[in-house]
């Protein structure tokens, strides 16, 4: 696998979690093994790799480089966000859209896996820029989707702004409305609660996953890393569920507000304003900036949400939470705890909640997004918002109950890996070759 895919480490990294748990299963299923579905699954049905070209405001010509990995469709059309960020390449989309693939899977709905983006960086770009740079990317990736094909939605550096961009490129070229994107507009057939989505569904996840240890977030002190999207609702929810949050963080540092976080300072800075997060500390003396955002691992609190990127908690942070009383993880970002701090974790009874059940919320509500497009309907708020802890509910139910039937109670990483592997083995399966 490592030789087929070489300088590839996250996608290594990703694929080698998830075999690792799968021993107990195959032992079970050994029919898996013969119909070959290991070596399938880890190898993209298909890859798309394209030019985009655009101009920037000084009337330069630049080009970037476009991905579309669409991983596995065996449970549904491909689903799956578009990442703009200069660390984007192969190996990052398709270690993304491996873990979509089993995320996916994990919700119960009937969607595949896939993910997309670029290297282009949206820091520090004009509204025209992005919007030339949307435009161009649609121009070459709407022949590559659609809305029974393949649902591209946002990550990280593809928000509304973006979304809206893309979609008028998609409906200008194609001239067909339809539900080819998801986290569109409210007005223009988006779906009320998947902004909220991703942090919300987080915030039900560890309240299911805290509550069956007689926990709850009353009182607890939270430290949740970024500031984009998954952050900043993941610190709405929290307060809403009784905890304080007091600290949140961007790629140049964090900051630490003991008094909690005021989240309307922290969404005109990140939503309006576009600004950095030290900018905070600003508007709050009683709260502290430091530059460099692995320091914010040293806070100590009683839970942690990794709400940034992937392995942004090396095994080091994970002791030093461990040691600073911290007694439970949930994953809002896609991989965000390294391979050597997941084992501290699991090592010293924290509970931890992998991404690929705890961050499912946002792709669950983009399938809901889906639902209410086919029918050409909208669901209230309240509607949308019982479907999604339900839904974060049952994929809590699932992973625990995987863990503890394949030998490994507790364990959610297992518990996750086995559950959505087993969804999709079994159609890949029964589809056949
Ligand atoms: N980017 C999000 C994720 O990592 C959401 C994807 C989607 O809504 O399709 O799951």
């Amino acid at each position: 696998m490592i030789q087929r895919n070489p300088h590839e480490p996250e996608f290594h990294q990703a694929v080698h979690e998830v075999l690792g748990s799968l021993e107990p299963v195959l032992e079970r299923y050994p029919q898996y093994r013969k119909a070959g579905i290991l070596e399938r699954i880890v190898e993209p049905e298909r890859q798309i790799i394209f030019r985009v070209p655009w101009v920037d405001d000084s009337g330069q010509v630049r080009v970037n480089r476009g991905f579309r990995v669409q991983f596995n469709s065996a449970i549904g059309p491909y689903k799956g966000g578009l990442r703009f960020h200069p660390s984007v390449n192969l190996g990052i989309i398709k270690f993304l859209g491996f873990e979509q693939t089993f995320k996916n899977a994990l919700t119960g709905l009937p969607i595949g896996g896939g993910k997309g983006g670029s290297d282009f960086d949206p820091k520090g770009k004009s509204e025209g820029e992005v919007m030339r740079f949307c435009q161009s990317f649609m121009t070459e990736l709407y022949r590559h989707i659609g809305a029974d094909v393949d649902v591209p939605a946002g990550d990280t550096g593809v928000g509304g702004r973006e979304i809206g961009y893309l979609y008028g490129q998609y409906k200008r070229i194609t001239q067909s409305y339809s539900g080819v994107l998801t986290g569109k507009g409210l007005n223009w057939g988006g779906s009320l609660v998947r902004t909220e989505a991703t942090g919300y569904g987080l915030g039900y996840f560890v309240s299911e996953m805290i509550q069956a240890r007689g926990r709850s977030f009353q009182g607890a002190k939270v430290v949740i890393s970024g500031s984009g999207n998954v952050a900043i609702y993941a610190t709405q929810k929290v307060q809403q569920l009784g905890g304080t949050v007091i600290a949140l963080s961007d790629s140049d540092g964090y900051i630490h507000d003991p008094e909690g976080i005021k989240l309307e300072t922290v969404k005109r800075l990140k939503e309006v304003e576009r600004k950095r997060i030290r900018e905070y500390a600003l508007a709050h003396p009683a709260a502290v900036y430091t530059e460099g955002c692995s320091g914010i691992w040293t806070l100590p609190c009683d839970i942690a949400l990794p709400c940034a990127t992937q392995n942004e908690i090396s095994e080091e942070s994970a002791k030093t939470l461990i040691r600073n009383g911290c007694w439970a993880v949930a994953e809002g970002a896609n991989m965000p705890s390294t391979p050597g701090a997941v084992q501290q974790f699991l090592a010293h009874g924290v509970l931890f909640g992998p991404a690929k059940a705890a961050n499912a919320g946002g792709v669950a509500t983009s399938a809901l997004e889906m639902s209410q497009n086919s029918l050409r309907y909208s669901w209230s708020f309240e509607e949308v918002d019982a479907k999604l802890k339900a839904i974060m509910t049952g994929i809590y139910r699932d992973a625990s109950r995987a863990a503890q039937e394949y030998g490994s109670p507790g364990n959610l990483v297992s518990g996750s890996n086995i559950a959505g592997f087993l969804k999709v083995a079994r159609a890949m399966y029964e589809q056949g070759v």
